[in-house]
């Protein structure tokens, strides 16, 4: 079976990669879009973005969807299938579950996933009580019982916004001080159906076939079971570069090394978004990596 050839193949459709996208398109290159699930990356999830240069207020789906609409009328190919691999044997070869394709440059823009807590039926119980998005997943929750896992701006958000729906909202943190904005954490002890469960962590899920309880643990041993109706895991994330960690090398926390300029130890593989190493992850910094990362990889194929 013949392997199509693309000047530029972007693995991951989030704002990196779709911006990437875009400028190889108006460069006049050849552009596959590989996108494991649905294009926009976890922007998706965010109601509504109100710090996006000259969009006061947009939600993430929409935003999402101006970027496809703009690639694709641009000429950018989408398919949508999983990276699982890519060799670099001067020509790059990414092979998806059924297909192989090819380019003389790819750029990775695959993003990060929820870190999981790694419990036993976690994994079993999402959309059965355990949510990574209270965002998406809230509603569900009217004037339920739930807890937040985690002590980054993520969970302080995730509690404030779940504090509006559910009766009662349970955040557990492994430690007594958060990692996120002090001004969260006032707003959420004002909260009076907010209690802090700290110094503790989540160690068992208590389930039929949905989330009943938890069992929590502190720092002297102490468990505590918690009836809930549902769970909100929001721990962090880990950068999506596993599958590429021979062509690319990553830090010990996974995240792909690159500097500003995108480009990796590999000559025509370059990376753009949230799995690269950098200080600031937010939406314009992903979108600002999309276009030097395909400005870099056109100069490439310039020579
Ligand atoms: P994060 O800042 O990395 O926080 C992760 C939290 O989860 C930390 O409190 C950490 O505890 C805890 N944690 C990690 N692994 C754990 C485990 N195995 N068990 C229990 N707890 C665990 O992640 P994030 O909240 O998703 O935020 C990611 C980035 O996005 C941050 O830079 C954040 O500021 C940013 N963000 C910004 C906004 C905003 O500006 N409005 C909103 C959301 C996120 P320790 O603190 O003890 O390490």
């Amino acid at each position: 079976m013949e392997t199509p050839t693309y000047d530029i193949i972007v693995i991951g459709g989030g704002p990196a990669g779709m911006t990437a996208a875009i400028y190889a398109r108006r460069a006049s290159k050849t552009v596959l879009v590989l996108e494991a699930t649905a294009c926009g990356g976890q922007i998706i999830n965010t109601p509504d973005i109100e710090n996006y240069p000259a969009e006061a207020h947009i939600s993430g789906f929409d935003f999402a969807n101006k970027l496809y609409e703009q690639a694709k009328a641009l000429g950018a190919e989408f398919k949508f299938e999983r990276a699982l691999s890519l060799r670099d044997g001067g020509l790059k070869t990414v092979l998806t579950k059924k297909n192989s394709y090819a380019a003389r440059a790819v750029i990775i823009a695959t993003g990060s996933e929820n870190r999981r807590l790694g419990l036993e039926n976690e994994d079993r119980l999402i959309g059965r009580g355990i949510s990574y998005c209270a965002n998406c997943d809230g509603a569900f929750f009217r004037k339920k019982t739930v807890a937040v896992a985690g002590g980054g701006n993520t969970a302080l958000e995730d509690a404030l916004y779940l504090a509006d729906v559910a009766e009662k909202v349970y955040l557990i943190h492994r430690r007594d001080s958060f990692r996120g904005e002090a001004a969260t954490v006032e707003h959420l002890r004002e909260k009076k159906n907010v209690e802090f469960v700290l110094n503790s962590r989540v160690t068992k899920l208590g389930a039929d076939k949905r989330l009943s309880s938890i069992e929590v643990t502190d720092i002297h041993g102490e468990v505590t079971e918690l009836k809930v109706d549902g769970l909100f895991v929001a721990v962090g994330r880990i950068p999506e570069n596993r599958d590429f960690s021979d062509v690319i090398e990553l830090d010990a926390a996974g995240y792909a090394v690159a500097d500003e300029s995108c480009r990796t130890r590999s000559k025509g593989v370059f990376v753009a978004g949230d799995n690269r190493t950098k200080a600031v992850r937010q939406l314009v910094t992903a979108t600002a990596d999309g276009a030097v990362a395909a400005t870099e990889a056109i100069h490439f194929l310039n020579g």
